[in-house]
């Protein structure tokens, strides 16, 4: 189990903004930025890669859910990132959206 399955089973406390039946947005325990919210899958996807043809509507789901929380707490400028594999810093692998807001950002990211 990683440590989002254990979050979403209640073993292990988290900061939950929001929740339903396909996602949990939680607040990042080791936060980037003012705001950095993870959005989660229930569905166990462990990377990017890993996303089938079936699971459309979920990533979809994904994003409109970061749009709506993220409008409700009043952030209309923000960062969405993926990170997959190992390479590219992917340090949990259960599917997440990274949002984070609340500073300024540069580009390219590093
Ligand atoms: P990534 O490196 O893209 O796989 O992102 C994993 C993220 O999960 C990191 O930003 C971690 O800070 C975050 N994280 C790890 N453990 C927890 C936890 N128990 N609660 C909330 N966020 C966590």
């Amino acid at each position: 189990m990683t440590i989002f399955e254990k979050i979403m089973a209640g073993q292990i406390p988290a900061r939950i903004e929001f929740e339903d039946e396909h996602v949990i947005v939680i607040h990042d325990i080791s936060p980037q930025a003012p705001v950095h919210l993870l959005v989660i899958p229930r569905k166990v996807i462990p990377t990017v890669n890993d996303i089938g043809g079936s699971d459309q509507e979920l990533i979809g789901h994904l994003f409109s859910t970061a749009s709506r929380v993220m409008r409700g707490l009043g952030h209309t400028d923000y960062r969405c990132v993926f990170n997959c594999g190992a390479g590219a810093q992917q340090t949990v692998f259960h599917l997440h959206l990274h949002v984070l807001a609340g500073r300024s950002f540069s580009w390219p990211p590093g």
